[in-house]
């Protein structure tokens, strides 16, 4: 499977959380350099006020933050990793350039008439995504792109190509900035015909149109968009961004849509003064106060829109254990499964796990080929849930043999309140151990964790 670079190290995509797609703790428009010596200053201030936010959002539940700011918007991936650690929110940051007028690009202009302009940002990128961002040692995990309003210049689709390139080095995800709710289709279009697969691709500040047709053009073909600019009401009202979220959710389309608000924390300079009417509810809790509320009373039913579980699939995209998984429930038998049986098999799964097991296993003959694929199918599912539902930070797993009768057992020690009757996958577990002749037990209660309890009787 392959793994989210955080500011922190690696993490497993299912390990995530809730995540918050679209956030700045810092930016600086280009030209901040002029009060270089007063940014200083106040570093410490700043790191306060970012560890406060966030222990403010991990008190909500959020467990991950991506902030997109690209290499020429004041980007500070130390400051990233200090808030990190002390608020214990993980951060994923990015390489990239922002759109031309209001970026820097005065460098990559002038490299551009000397050489291949694309191949030097590209090999930029996949450094900082590979090596880390100069010599910190902090890679980034996505890649950030940007457009502006109604038109994309002939310097942003250099980046795009480049941030193509760079997605096809390393398979890291591609976030973009649009303005004005326009372009997200072309940028599409630049990204998916130099190669890069649309799932791996997010439209940001696609909220910024309210105008279904656009939103369903880049949900058609594939891709992701951003509801990342809840409560930046002075470039569109959240009214409007609401409707169009509800309407889409409606549609079936909230697996590809990631919410966020596109806040800002601190700015390198002098920061804008707003009065604090203007935008009361641009702050990073707004979702969980406001939005999510207003879905609810919309009647978006409560796990839905998944909030965060985005990021993993996006990064995710088809891991090995998914496609074992589509590979079980086609009816096909995994590989390590009908060579060497249900105890290699299981032992496969545990080290695959994203989440700890401890392997209490017994089994080490050969059983009837329905009895094997069912536990191996519970089980595999059941590892999967506990990452990715769950929470849980270790699974305890026993298989054995008891009389005529093949008994696994999993507990883990997640946040435990799973409902059978409402669709969380255990209803299909059910349905296939029963299918095998057998039994299954689940106890899932709020607090303290889920345990399975499989019994599938040995006849032939
Ligand atoms: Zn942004």
């Amino acid at each position: 499977m392959r793994a989210v670079e955080t500011v922190g190290g690696r993490c497993a995509p299912d390990a995530l959380g809730p995540t918050l797609m679209h956030e700045h703790l810092l930016i600086g428009w280009p030209g901040w350099e002029a009060y270089a010596s007063e940014d200083r200053a106040v570093h410490r201030e700043r790191t306060k006020i970012c560890v406060d936010r966030m222990l403010e959002l991990r008190e909500l539940g959020v467990r991950t933050l991506l902030d997109p700011c690209p290499i020429d918007l004041g980007r500070d991936v130390e400051l990233m990793a200090a808030v990190a650690q002390e608020s214990g929110v993980r951060i994923v940051c990015a390489t990239g350039l922002y759109k031309e007028d209001y970026g820097a690009p005065a460098y990559f202009k002038f490299r551009a008439q000397f050489g291949d302009a694309v191949k030097e940002m590209a090999d930029l990128f996949v450094h900082e995504l590979t090596e880390g961002v100069g010599s910190t040692g902090i890679r980034a995990g996505v890649i950030k792109v940007a457009t502006g309003a109604h038109k994309i210049s002939p310097y942003e689709e250099l980046v795009l190509r480049a941030a193509a390139a760079a997605h096809l080095a390393t398979g890291a995800p591609i976030t973009t900035h649009t303005d004005e709710g326009t372009m997200g289709v072309e940028q599409l279009d630049i990204l998916t015909g130099a190669g890069v697969a649309p799932t791996a691709i997010i439209v940001g500040h696609s909220c910024g149109s309210s105008n279904l047709d656009y939103h369903l053009a880049m949900l058609d073909r594939g891709g992701y968009i951003g509801f990342d600019r809840f409560g930046l009401e002075l470039l569109h009202p959240d009214r409007a961004r609401l409707g169009a979220l509800i309407g889409l959710v409606g549609l079936g389309c909230e697996r590809q849509i990631v919410l966020s608000h596109d806040t800002v924390w601190c700015w390198r300079g002098r920061a804008p003064s707003l009065p604090p009417e203007v935008m009361p509810d641009w702050r990073p809790t707004h979702l969980f106060k406001k939005v999510i509320p207003r879905l609810r009373e919309a009647g978006v039913p409560p796990e839905c829109p998944a909030l965060g579980e985005q990021i993993s699939d996006i990064i995710t995209g088809l891991t090995d254990v998914s496609d074992e998984l589509q590979e079980i429930s086609r009816g096909m038998h995994p590989a390590v499964l009908s060579r060497g049986g249900l105890g290699p098999a299981i032992k496969m799964l545990a080290r695959r796990s994203t989440i700890p097991v401890e392997l209490e296993l017994t089994v080490d003959q050969r059983l009837p080929e329905y009895a094997e694929a069912a536990a191996y199918y519970v089980l595999a599912e059941a590892l999967t849930n506990a990452a990715k539902h769950a929470q849980a930070t270790e699974v305890l797993v026993s298989c054995e043999v008891d009389g005529a009768n093949l008994c696994l057992r999993i507990r883990d020690d997640g946040v435990g309140g799973a409902d059978l009757a409402r669709g969380s996958g255990l209803l299909g577990l059910k349905d296939r151990v029963e299918a095998a002749g057998g039994q299954l037990q689940i106890a899932s209660i709020a607090g303290r964790g889920t345990s399975l309890s499989a019994t599938i009787p040995l006849t032939d």
